[in-house]
């Protein structure tokens, strides 16, 4: 053992975070395995540069005998559950599906890791979005839970099945409640980078407006590579226990849109409509955590502000506008 390389599992691997958590975890000297499920199209742009050095498994959330095989492959000490359905709009969409990836595959995955070895360490990718409308401010572990989406409550059933299976079964199952997290690498379709992305397409001429829905929602906003190192921590304490990951700030959404424009010169107000059609059918207005426990627990803390991070977004996507116009 004293030579032997960690191993991680890692599912949503292609997603933002995933390539965050591998990149991390590849420093650390672990062995990564990573679930990758099969698209008409290869979707690795995240994970282009550290792709030779992860081992792919062929494996999907809803298919519970590829995540027996990718256990019994990887025969990891520690399993990352990232994948999701993780879109708030596109869960009202595919309820069901919402349900049964985002939900339902967190109780494939636990039984596959209790038919394998069931001594891995778990970790699950909880959210402040488990405490929807909210029923006090900032939220902490004992916030009690009131999710506003088909998403919010699938990651409530994926959170408390990840309770019970620690509970019942004595594994070492921890869930994360991180608040909204981004970089350059979150989806297009995220409001955070909706906006880095509109600025630098607006700044270089290829686009004259942005539409936008509900400016007023506040959100506590951290940098994803911050947060993939709380993950790595909590599942490196003595024994298990779920804690919120924060940076115990929020922000309206007008104001992202204002430090995002204001920084390369434009007034987001010349910039932006308002599009009715992207209201949701119920709103989380606002967010605000309290890591402090994590703060105390982990020695964790985010290190990129508020400000660095917008700025940050909108460089790199005006680099990749610009890229992309050969500019
Ligand atoms: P992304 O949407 O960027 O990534 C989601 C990942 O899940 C992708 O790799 C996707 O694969 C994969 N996936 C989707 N469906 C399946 C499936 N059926 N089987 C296996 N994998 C699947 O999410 P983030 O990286 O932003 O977030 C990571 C996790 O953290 C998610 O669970 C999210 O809900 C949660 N979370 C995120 C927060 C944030 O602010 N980013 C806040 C709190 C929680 P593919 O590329 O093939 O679609
Ligand atoms: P969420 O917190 O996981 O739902 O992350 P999002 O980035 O998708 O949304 C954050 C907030 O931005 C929500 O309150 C949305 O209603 C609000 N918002 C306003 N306009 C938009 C938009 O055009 N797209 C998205 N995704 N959200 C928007």
């Amino acid at each position: 053992m004293a030579n032997e390389k960690k191993r991680a599992l890692v599912t949503g691997i292609t997603g933002q975070d995933g390539s965050y958590l591998a990149e991390f975890l590849l420093d650390k000297n672990y062995e990564v395995f990573a679930l990758i499920r099969r698209s008409s199209t290869v979707n690795f742009e995240r994970i282009q540069h550290i792709q030779e050095r992860i081992h792919l498994l062929s494996g999907d959330l809803l298919d519970q005998n590829s995540l027996m095989s990718a256990l019994k492959t990887a025969r990891p000490h520690e399993v990352y559950n990232l994948g999701a359905q993780s879109f708030v709009p596109a869960s009202w969409e595919q309820p069901l599906l919402t349900g049964e990836i985002t939900a339902l595959g967190v109780t494939r995955l636990l039984e596959a890791i209790r038919a394998t070895d069931s001594r891995a360490r778990f970790y699950q990718a909880s959210t402040s979005e488990l405490f929807g409308k909210v029923r006090e401010s900032p939220q902490s572990e004992s916030t009690p839970f009131y999710p506003r989406s088909p998403y919010g409550v699938s990651k409530l059933y994926a959170h408390w099945i990840t309770v019970n299976y620690r509970e019942s079964y004595d594994m070492f199952c921890c869930a994360g409640i991180l608040f909204n997290h981004e970089s350059p690498r979150r989806g297009l379709e995220f409001v955070s980078r909706k906006i880095s992305h509109g600025v630098a397409r607006i700044k270089l001429g290829f686009a004259k407006e942005l539409k936008l829905g509900n400016l007023d929602s506040r959100r506590d906003w951290g940098f994803a590579g911050d947060y993939v190192k709380a993950m790595w921590l909590m599942l490196q304490q003595d024994s298990p226990e779920d804690l919120v990951i924060a940076t115990g700030e929020d922000r309206t959404i007008r104001e992202f849109c204002e430090l995002a424009f204001g920084y390369v010169g434009l007034d987001w107000r010349q910039c932006v409509t308002i599009d009715k059609d992207l209201f949701r059918p119920a709103e989380v207005e606002v967010l605000r955590g309290d890591a402090s426990r994590a703060e105390r627990v982990l020695g964790w803390k985010p290190e990129i502000s508020f400000v660095e991070l917008v700025h940050l977004m909108v460089d790199r996507d005006l680099d990749l506008v610009g890229g992309q116009s050969g500019g």
